[in-house]
């Protein structure tokens, strides 16, 4: 069933720039969508809106199912934003531990995200000591560890390697297909859009408004 619907949602900023016009967009539970579309089209305003960061100008987001499901989101940004002097495990713990969870409660769980995005072994490690790829991995792991409904990725892999990059997309292909949380991933890389999502929400910039909405799925059967 559907987990979101944003609602003839815009944003105007005070400088003027709309980036956003009335838009209307289902996110269903399971979805791996992505938004795609050139520089400055408004796909990052989209998720942050999505993230309860921003308020919209105009428009409504709903939750169908509940309220407060904004506690159940993980967001992964482009520049991991690790505490640089923690280690791999307790950058990953943060989450559990502003919840109140201890260290030795948070063990289990930490070690399975650590398990799931590779990194088992690295719990010493702190960031400066890992490559960029890894601090990704690190990031995803923080985003995940409180088990959110919804994770959203604002062009995460964008300034990894192209080997790093493919990596961490089939890494976390595999991730969502084990776990089925949705995923709502802006990128501006068609290649990724194809490749992870099965709905691709294509937007046109001037103003910031969905062009088209392709599903893959149907396309693009993957095993
Ligand atoms: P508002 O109060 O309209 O929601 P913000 O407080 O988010 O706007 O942003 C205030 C100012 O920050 C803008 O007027 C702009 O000068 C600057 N700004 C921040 N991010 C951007 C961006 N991506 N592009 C252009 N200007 C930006
Ligand atoms: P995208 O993620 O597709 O590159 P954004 O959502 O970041 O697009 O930005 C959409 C438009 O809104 C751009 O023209 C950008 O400069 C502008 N913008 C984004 N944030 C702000 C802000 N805080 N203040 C003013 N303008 C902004």
């Amino acid at each position: 069933g559907p987990l979101l619907a944003l609602r003839a949602v815009g944003k105007s900023f005070s400088n003027g720039v709309t980036a956003l016009s009335d838009v209307n967009l289902t996110i269903r539970e399971g979805d791996f969508v992505s938004f795609l579309g050139p520089s400055g089209c408004g796909k990052s305003t989209a998720l942050r809106i999505i993230a309860g960061l921003t308020t919209p100008t105009t428009g409504t987001i709903d939750w169908p199912r509940r309220t407060g499901e904004q506690a159940s989101v993980g967001f992964v940004f482009q520049e991991p934003t690790l505490l640089p002097w923690a280690s791999v495990f307790d950058n990953v713990w943060l989450p559990l531990r502003l919840k109140g969870v201890s260290r030795s409660e948070a063990a289990p769980a930490v070690a399975k995200m650590l398990e799931r995005v590779h990194l088992t072994g690295f719990e010493k490690a702190v960031p400066r000591e890992l490559s960029g790829g890894m601090r990704m991995r690190v990031s995803i792991a923080r985003a995940l560890v409180t088990r959110p409904r919804l994770l959203l990725m604002d062009e995460p892999f964008a300034a990894l390697d192209e080997i790093t990059r493919f990596k961490l997309n089939n890494d976390l292909l595999e991730l969502w297909q084990e776990e089925r949380f949705t995923v709502v991933f802006v990128t501006h890389s068609v290649f990724e859009s194809v490749f992870l999502s099965n709905r691709i929400v294509v937007m046109a910039a001037r103003p910031g408004r969905v062009f088209e909405e392709v599903a893959v799925d149907a396309a693009y059967p993957r095993d």
